[in-house]
């Protein structure tokens, strides 16, 4: 770019008239408001003492926070992460901490734990990474932004309480993401406990246990009393090792914020996890819209270390903003470059705010179809009572318009919710409301996220308005 005499002594925070003698020193003539060439602007520079910085060249992968793929060759094993899922008092944070107590102790005395979001144990010489914000809001709200950072779903089930409606969201998150689900049922130690019951209600849900042909893994436990921990974690190991997770240690880091917040002495405070590559302390990054050199990591014990591998999660320190939880990071091999891709950023995203995001609603529905945009049309059912939801569902999936089908992924019973919302904002879905409405949250993040939500009492109705919209006979909305 060009610059003024005047913009160049803003910049060095000189006085205009102070520049304008320097440069007749050096047999130019110039005024204020005159532009001059980036020979004349070194050797002014240089006279100060300053170094001038070259624009470095930045293009929209680098934006995109583009990751080119590794070589097969350039491939190891990496620890599996891990979430547990499920209903509230089912018992996710108790087995969370149990599993954290009966691994972690062992060969690590002296550390103490540290909540930093996400910990990590060994087991047998591998390591397995727990996401310990548990329930699915998180899982979810992560993907809505583009993380996928869950490779196994551990499902808890209370066997003295079964299959809840939050165990039915939880199983429908874990479906849309295809992420592999582990049964733990837990809760075995009380009277009431009847696992069988949960295996029959869970085989509704296609979960089938493998004693009966099935495939999915069950595991009995009680998370209090710290039985069955052993046989959990020994599953999750086998499932990490059929799914192959691999990655590359040696190339910049990449990968996911757990969480952050404003630390009163130490600034910004983020919890990444690295998916890709090693994080060094030094190392240039952006994340999200911010950008830094990392300056310090803790580790889950809360450790200072110098280098986090793939799968660990450290606390980092030394980013000038703080970052969402489902940011993506990646390491740059220049501070410059780190910090024009972090503004940047920015910039395009205070821009995005003001246009809209491409999301499907029935109004445009056809010509998304047949601009190839939409294949599946994703839907999310609320209804008033258990029989109009599976009634409709029945319905609604027999449609097909020239190829494009319908894909019923969550249903359930009760007004729309918040989290109704966020699944249809991730699995870019349409929401039904038959005979309920949203709830305030529900409407509040339906218009953030820009979900078409559509309420009916007429089963007919919805069926017709779907079919429309796929053939591009909708009437407008007014
Ligand atoms: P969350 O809401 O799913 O995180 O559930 P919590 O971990 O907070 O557990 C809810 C309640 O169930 C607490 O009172 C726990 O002490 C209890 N609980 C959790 N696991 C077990 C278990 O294995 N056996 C029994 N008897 N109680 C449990």
């Amino acid at each position: 770019g060009t610059l003024t005499v005047g913009g160049l002594a803003e910049k060095l925070e000189k006085d205009t008239s102070e520049i304008i003698k320097k440069l007749m020193t050096l047999g130019i003539m110039a005024t204020k408001n005159q532009d001059i060439d980036e020979d004349s602007i070194e050797l002014i520079c240089e006279e100060y003492g300053v170094e001038v910085e070259q624009e470095v060249e930045v293009d929209e992968n680098d934006l995109d926070l583009y990751i080119a793929e590794d070589k097969p060759e350039d491939l190891v094993e990496r620890p599996a992460v891990v979430t547990i899922m499920g209903h509230v008092d089912h018992g996710k944070t108790t087995l969370l901490d149990s599993i954290r107590d009966t691994k972690v102790t062992a060969g690590e005395a002296g550390g103490i734990t540290q909540h930093i979001g996400a910990y990590q144990i060994e087991d047998k010489g591998k390591k397995i990474t727990f996401l310990d914000t548990p329930g699915h809001a998180a899982f979810t709200s992560m993907r809505s932004r583009g993380a996928k950072v869950t490779d196994i779903a551990i499902l808890v089930v209370a066997a003295d309480d079964g299959v809840m409606p939050q165990t039915v969201e939880a199983i429908n998150h874990a479906k849309a993401a295809e992420v592999p689900i582990i049964i733990a049922v837990n809760k075995m130690d009380k009277e009431g406990a009847n696992p069988d019951r949960v295996m029959q209600e869970l085989t509704e849900h296609e979960l089938v246990p493998e004693d009966w042909g099935g495939e999915t893994i069950f595991v009995q436990l009680s998370a209090i009393k710290r039985e069955g921990i052993d046989d959990l974690v020994e599953m999750i190991q086998l499932v990490s090792e059929v799914e192959e997770l691999k990655a590359n240690p040696n190339r910049n880091a990449s990968g996911t914020v757990i969480e952050a917040q404003l630390d009163k002495g130490r600034g910004s405070v983020a919890t990444l996890l690295v998916q890709n590559g090693t994080l060094n302390v030094g190392d240039p990054i952006v994340v999200g819209n911010t950008f830094g050199r990392v300056r310090a990591m803790v580790n889950d014990l809360g450790r200072r270390v110098k280098t986090a591998g793939p799968s660990t999660p450290v606390e980092v320190t030394g980013l000038n903003e703080v970052p969402q939880a489902g940011d993506q990071f990646t390491v740059f091999d220049d501070e410059k470059k780190a910090r024009q891709v972090g503004e940047a950023r920015q910039q395009k995203q205070i821009e995005e705010k003001r246009g809209d995001k491409v999301r499907v609603s029935l109004d445009d529905l056809f010509e998304q179809i047949k601009q190839g945009e939409v294949k599946d049309i994703n839907l999310i059912l609320k209804a008033d009572v258990q029989g109009s939801a599976e009634a409709l569902a029945a319905s609604l999936e027999k449609i097909e318009v020239e190829g494009v089908k319908v894909r019923i992924i969550h249903t359930g019973v009760g007004a729309i919710t918040e989290s109704d919302v966020i699944l249809a904002s991730a699995s870019n879905a349409i929401v039904i409301g038959f005979n309920v409405r949203p709830d305030v949250n529900a409407k509040k993040a339906a218009e953030s996220e820009k979900v078409d939500v559509r309420l009916h009492r007429i089963i007919y109705k919805v069926i017709e308005e779907i079919e429309s919209a796929m053939k591009g006979m909708l009437d407008p909305e007014f």
